[in-house]
């Protein structure tokens, strides 16, 4: 048994034989024509054939992953139309008196460069899509279809690199999980396979003595195993039949609403970290995001993350659950989630310290930044903004005035933004008994029970020697989240819960009697929980 290490794309098991895929490289010559026109000509008629496969396969797409993912193939037929890669094509025929293959190649060639040289991970990711274009307008001067070949098993997919076009063409019922060594998680390809919940690693070392043996993907650790052993083999079948169960009872409840036996409709919402967690979301069919845990953002990088960073991500985030909730949570650093280039102080207590909206308030330049980022991709989808660690309703007059100051400048510089509804996280005792204050000034709650029982039994969460003391069914903790429902009824607003206790399937029936109108937990949560919203009664 050989084990390798790669970059996980999409969190599942797969085990199967591998196929080795390798493509069919176009050998593209450089050669003199003494007729140019021809040659434009012979280029016009391959670019037509090219935009009708895309055409077909964003049909295809719109099936397997839908609308919001399938987009990538109308983008591609669209970058076939800019100007200025046309220009280029149209120059290089012309100028250098060639023929079409050759212009088409070295314009695809020159972009890709330029896209990978540029400082922004979303363009950076755009450079294998000009490739795939300029590859496909390659193989149609050459009378070649660019399918990716038929396979009659199922397998495990292992190649240099796989465009989007070839992910989407594959069978899906074939198409056990990939491996790459080459492409990035944010690339097109990686955002598909998430989508089509297709196991998937990249960044390997792979090798084509592989094709016809049997591997395993592990998604979660970010692990290959060639030839596993018997013992290997039998651990990760066992895996694979409990993701198997869980997916047959997503099949069952996938598509039905959120409502109770008596007609009560519960807002059932994921928690994420990250965009790769999106398709996990949708894969769930969890009706929106209620929880986006935005300083994970922070804690991958070695330098605060740009304004277009942010921007990028939650663009993308709100595009992708295409007019569906998105709830972000501003940036909550400090405490266990500790970055360096934050230069905090060492504290005697950080969960009691300087954390989450203490520094935002603080060091507002970093709040700005992080807010100008939401209220521009507010443009794109249904985002609300919550703001953690609330005591005050002085702080929450504040983080209302900053948003203001922001959508004017949005505004005065002529960039768009949505309606963003603003909401508080209830995690602070203080925060439960002024909460009556607090519901007049936002849009909604959202109860975080993992610092709401921390700070209420005093028992730190990262302790666990503590343990044996913690009880998350505390009646002061069910208690607070009554009253902290009956105080947002009375303004008139909505409460959630978004802390791990609202995946408790032993609270669900209980959280609906108070009244909880949102659940926001764990993607792998959503089932089963509407399994029970759908059979209790509110009332
Ligand atoms: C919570 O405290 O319940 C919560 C959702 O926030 P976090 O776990 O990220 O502190
Ligand atoms: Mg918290």
């Amino acid at each position: 048994m050989e084990q390798y290490v790669g970059k996980t794309i999409y969190n599942g098991i797969a085990i199967g034989r591998i196929w080795f895929y390798e493509k069919n490289q176009q050998q593209v010559k450089r050669v003199k024509t003494d007729n140019p026109k021809a040659e434009i000509a012979r280029y016009e008629k391959a670019k037509e054939i090219a935009i009708a496969q895309l055409n077909d396969l964003h049909n295809k797409a719109v099936t397997d992953v839908g609308e919001a993912n399938a987009m990538i193939f109308e983008v591609h037929a669209m970058m076939l139309e800019d100007a200025d890669y046309n220009d280029s094509v149209y120059n290089i025929i012309q100028t250098e008196s060639v023929n079409a293959e050759y212009a088409v190649a070295t314009t695809g060639d020159n972009f890709s460069v330029m896209f990978a040289q540029m400082d922004d991970d979303y363009f950076k990711a755009r450079s294998a899509d000009v490739k795939d274009i300029s590859e496909r307008v390659i193989a149609a001067l050459a009378g070649e279809d660019t399918r990716i070949g038929d396979v009659n098993e199922s397998v495990i997919v292992v190649a240099e690199d796989l465009a989007p076009s070839e992910t989407v063409q594959m069978d899906k019922s074939k198409l056990l999980g990939f491996v790459t060594r080459l492409g990035s998680s944010n690339s097109h390809t990686a955002i598909l396979a998430r989508t089509m919940n297709i196991p998937a690693l990249i960044g390997v070392d792979i090798d084509n003595s592989w094709n016809g043996k049997t591997a395993i993907i592990d998604g979660r650790k970010g692990l290959l195993f060639i030839e596993p052993d018997e013992v290997t083999l039998a651990a990760y079948e066992a895996e694979k039949k409990k993701d198997d169960d869980a997916k047959k009872l997503l099949k069952k409840l996938k598509g039905l609403p959120d409502v109770t036996k008596d007609g009560k409709e519960i807002k059932l919402y994921a928690n994420i970290g990250s965009v790769a967690d999106v398709a996990n979301v949708l894969g769930n069919d969890a009706a929106g995001i209620g929880l986006f845990r935005s300083e994970f953002l922070y804690l991958e990088k070695n330098s605060y993350p740009t304004e277009e960073e942010q921007f990028a991500v939650y663009k993308t985030v709100a595009q992708n659950m295409a007019g569906k909730k998105v709830v972000i949570r501003t940036m909550d650093i400090g405490a266990d989630k500790q970055v360096d280039y934050f230069n905090l102080d060492k504290e005697e207590n950080p969960a009691m310290g300087y954390r989450a909206i203490r520094i935002c308030l603080d060091r507002v330049d970093i709040f700005k930044t992080q807010l100008r980022a939401i209220y521009r991709a507010s443009a794109f989808g249904n985002i609300a903004i919550m703001f953690p660690m609330i005591i005050s309703v002085t702080e929450v007059i504040r983080i209302k005035e900053i948003c203001e100051e922001i959508k004017t400048e949005l505004k005065s510089n002529g960039i768009a933004y949505g309606d963003v509804e603003l909401g508080v996280m209830i995690e602070t005792p203080a925060a439960v008994m002024i909460a009556e204050e607090l519901a007049s000034q936002v849009d909604f709650f959202s109860i975080g029970t993992n610092d709401l029982t921390q700070y209420t039994l005093a028992i730190d969460r990262q302790n666990s020697k503590l343990d044996s003391f913690y009880d998350s069914h505390h009646p002061a903790v069910l208690r607070m989240i009554k009253q902290v429902v009956d105080s947002g009824h009375s303004a008139g607003i909505w409460v959630g819960i978004c802390g791990e206790l609202g995946a408790d399937t032993s609270l669900t029936e209980n959280f609906i009697k108070m009244g909880v109108d949102e659940l926001s937990v764990s993607p792998s949560f959503v089932l089963p929980i509407r399994k029970i919203i759908r059979n209790v009664k509110y009332a």
